[in-house]
């Protein structure tokens, strides 16, 4: 069987443009476990683009030897519309321009419909509630009608992985260690990924705030098995973020390490025939109410006393701001324990800037957990 290529065009904003969305498919469609993966949901966060473009080619290579078991789909460059977003020169495509919303905030959360479409058909059958729960949330997701070019996607976007086994979203922070969210039903199907890729923090939370993509498409599963709790419902959609390190770790060469990674999880998940060993984990999970996230308390020049990936201590100096004026040093000290894993990129602090993320081992947050 030949690679599949679907696109979809959506009209943009304003009148006379226009989108596209490339969904390539390897192996037969009907076949299980479906993966599906998607690059770039940050228009301008490149790693992820270059991992999917990458590992297209390799399933392209695993088809043509006719080693593909289950089903794959990947979405190479998954926001267009970010990607033409311009602002003075450069790439905008975290935020909708026009609104100043996330591009990964907002997906429709379907539990309640779904909810109401199986309540009188869930039976003592695992299998057959998940295929009831599939049907319900693709019914679901149907009749929603999107209105613009941002929500239009969300809605193309959530229903090419609304039915599959695996989703990975592939993003990118400012500077990073490799890193990977996920919800706790999830951490023990994507553990070997999480070793596979050598992440050195896996944050869990059921529920991080905003309905990001990967939690539209997981949280219905956790949130009707708690609601159903007399019926047996196993996790139909695995779900993570991952984080390929920073913005600037765009190169063939770490796009084929982090491609191949992922192509020997799919052949650890009997997606692509073969064998393979897993490596040891390079850490445990860790709640992402645990993760600590450092701010400026005042404005200048930013220069950190740490190396990423380091394991800082409660009271380690992490960073310090200089001030232009006075040329007063003002300490950034860690108030928990773990590893220094993700921190932005630019050097010049205004007061609140987000200066880095500690992922510390005892849940202390409330409220929303992601960054803006
Ligand atoms: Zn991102």
């Amino acid at each position: 069987m030949s690679v599949l290529e679907k696109s979809f065009t959506f009209a943009g904003r304003g009148p006379g443009s226009r989108h596209e969305v490339l969904n390539l498919s390897f192996g037969d469609p009907a076949a299980r476990p479906h993966v599906h993966i998607q690059g770039g949901l940050h228009a301008d966060e490149g790693p992820g683009m270059m991992t999917a473009r990458i590992l297209a080619d390799f399933l392209t290579q695993a088809e043509a030897e006719a080693r593909l078991r289950g089903h794959v789909t990947v979405v190479p460059f998954a926001n267009p519309l970010g990607l033409s977003q311009f602002l003075h020169g450069d790439h905008s495509g975290r935020f909708d321009l026009y609104d100043g919303r996330n591009f990964n905030r907002d997906y429709p959360d379907l539990t309640e419909e779904v909810a109401r479409r199986v309540a009188s058909r869930l039976g003592d059958n695992g299998a057959e509630n998940v295929r009831l729960i599939r049907e319900a949330l693709v019914a679901a997701l149907a009749e929603k009608r999107p209105i613009g070019p941002a929500d239009t996607l969300r809605h193309h976007l959530m229903g090419l992985a609304l039915a599959a086994d695996v989703v990975l979203d592939l993003h990118c922070d400012g500077e990073a260690e490799m890193h990977l969210y996920t919800q706790p039903a999830a951490v023990e199907r994507l553990a070997p990924l999480a070793a596979l890729l050598g992440c050195r923090a896996v944050l869990v939370a059921e529920i991080s705030g905003g309905n990001p993509f990967d939690e539209a498409l997981g949280g219905p599963w956790a949130a009707l098995a708690a609601r159903f709790s007399g019926r047996p419902i196993p996790l139909g959609c695995a779900t993570c973020t991952v984080e390929l390190r920073g913005r600037s770790d765009v190169s063939r060469t770490l796009g084929s390490k982090d491609a191949a990674a992922i192509l020997d999880y799919l052949v650890h998940l009997g997606v692509i025939e073969g064998a393979i060993d897993l490596p040891e984990a390079l850490c445990e999970p860790t709640p992402l109410a645990g993760s600590e996230a450092l701010s400026a308390p005042v404005a200048g020049l930013l220069s950190y006393a740490v190396e990423l990936g380091t394991h800082v201590a409660p009271g380690d100096v992490v960073a310090e701001i200089i001030d232009l004026v006075s040329g007063q040093v003002t300490s950034v000290a860690a108030s928990t324990s773990g590893i220094f894993y993700a921190r932005p990129a630019t050097r010049i602090a205004e007061v609140g800037k987000r200066l880095g993320k500690i992922a510390g081992t005892a849940a202390f947050r409330h409220g929303p957990l992601l960054s803006p």
